[in-house]
């Protein structure tokens, strides 16, 4: 998209630019570039988000009085776009995107006290706890009992796909405080420390052999009362507001484009005569500027301190298909020369190629990492099921 930029926001883009240049070294541009995994190690990223959080800028999107940067729409978006092109990523977007919204609108002021310094610093890294086995899309279903006990709640069961778990110090957590009626009305939303003694947490190793998803276990661990956000079995609409913000709370635009314009450099170098992948890349570019112009307004709506609302699932759904096709579309770009590089995490750190070479390396993990988007934060057809309810009626 061609965002026609007053001076201000020309003036703006250059500073951002130039904090970048001094902050997003060539190692950690080639790292985010080459992982292959869904999120980037946490190690990868941390120093620059302490210079953003030095610059005030590692909540923009929180309001002011919590950290946030107050920015426009317009500015916000020219940031991520900025970060994407730059090679950056977010450093823990459980933790500033999902969870810090969910505090700042739910959480005790003690809470917000407690807990958002450490996301805008990046102390706390934080993890996940949603899904179990037998509760994904059927979230409600979940079966991770906290029984009262004084002051606190004793919590037993499983979570499962914690992702980075292993590399959290705190984990946001569903669990079961109630049987009776609904199932929704008996969920209650936790905050944990991944110390606590009865948690332990065993790696799932994916099939590319890397270790980025996890099972907990919780086993009698006691978790304080004052650890809860709102109230006892109204967990459920905390889990929803944050979905919101994991869904479609977080502007894409920016990392997506950055993939599209080495795919646009890849079908250029590889492939610049064949019709038929430029229609397909043509065609991906109008959905890109489209889903810009979407990102922009719902920053809009967030400016005035709304939540995303359902249009975060029409979000999830098409960033979704879009990063899918630009990952399908590079491995027909670069043919079976692809087919030598299998994934192995983290890729950056056994990769010693050419910088060509590696974008053709990469073709094969990136592809199978993106099936991927349309499970996570809940499948497509769930997201397409809410859309059905919500904007439609049926
Ligand atoms: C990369 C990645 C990272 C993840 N990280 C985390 C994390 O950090 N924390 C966490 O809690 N979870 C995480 N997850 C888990 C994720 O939320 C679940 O995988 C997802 O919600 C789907 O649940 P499931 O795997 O149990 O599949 P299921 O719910 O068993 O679904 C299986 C299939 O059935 C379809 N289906 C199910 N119900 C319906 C329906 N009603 N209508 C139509 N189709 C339906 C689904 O769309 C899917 O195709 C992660 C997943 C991935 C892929």
């Amino acid at each position: 998209m061609d965002l026609l930029l007053g001076s201000e926001d020309l003036a703006f883009r250059d500073e951002v630019r130039s904090f970048l240049a001094d902050n997003v070294t060539p190692d950690m541009r080639r790292s985010v570039d080459l992982t292959t995994g869904f999120l980037v190690e946490p190690d990868v990223l941390i120093e620059l988000h302490r210079a953003l959080h030095r610059k005030g800028w590692s909540v923009p999107h929180w309001p002011v009085e919590y950290g946030g940067t107050g920015w426009s729409p317009v500015q916000r978006y020219i940031f991520d776009l900025e970060c994407g092109r730059a090679g950056a990523a977010a450093y823990n977007a459980s933790g500033s995107h999902f969870v810090g919204p969910v505090i700042i609108r739910y959480g005790t002021p003690a809470q917000k006290e407690k807990y958002l310094p450490g996301i805008r610093s990046g102390e706390d890294y934080w993890a996940q706890g949603y899904s179990e086995p037998g509760s994904g899309s059927d979230l409600a279903s979940l079966k991770t009992r906290a029984t009262s006990d004084g002051d606190d709640y004793v919590i037993n069961g499983q979570k499962i796909w914690t992702t980075l778990a292993h590399r959290a110090n705190r984990i946001f957590a569903l669990v079961r405080t109630s049987s009776a009626g609904k199932r929704q009305d008996g969920i209650t939303f936790l905050l944990i420390d991944m110390d606590t003694p009865g948690i332990s947490v065993r790696p799932i190793i994916g099939n590319g052999g890397d270790h980025e998803f996890n099972e907990i276990f919780f086993n009698d661990a006691r978790v304080p009362k004052a650890n809860r956000i709102g109230e006892e079995n109204k967990g459920w609409e905390v889990a929803k507001y944050l979905l919101e913000f994991e869904r479609g709370g977080r502007v894409l635009a920016g990392q997506v484009r950055g993939q599209f314009v080495k795919l646009v450099q890849l079908i250029a170098a590889r492939c610049p005569d064949d019709r038929e992948l430029r229609t397909r890349l043509a065609e991906l570019g109008g959905d890109l500027d489209a889903m810009e112009m979407i990102d922009v307004s719902v920053l809009s709506t967030q400016q005035a301190g709304g939540n995303p609302g359902p249009i975060s699932s029409l979000l999830k759904l098409r960033w979704s298909e879009i990063r899918q096709a630009i990952a399908e579309l590079a491995v027909d770009a670069a043919g079976e020369e692809a087919l030598r590089w299998l994934p192995e995490r983290p890729f950056y750190r056994t990769l010693q190629l050419p910088p060509e070479e590696e974008e053709i390396a990469a073709v094969i993990p990136r592809y199978l990492n993106s099936r991927a988007y349309s499970i996570m934060g809940g499948t497509s057809e769930v997201q397409t099921n809410i859309l059905a309810k919500s904007l439609v009626g049926l």
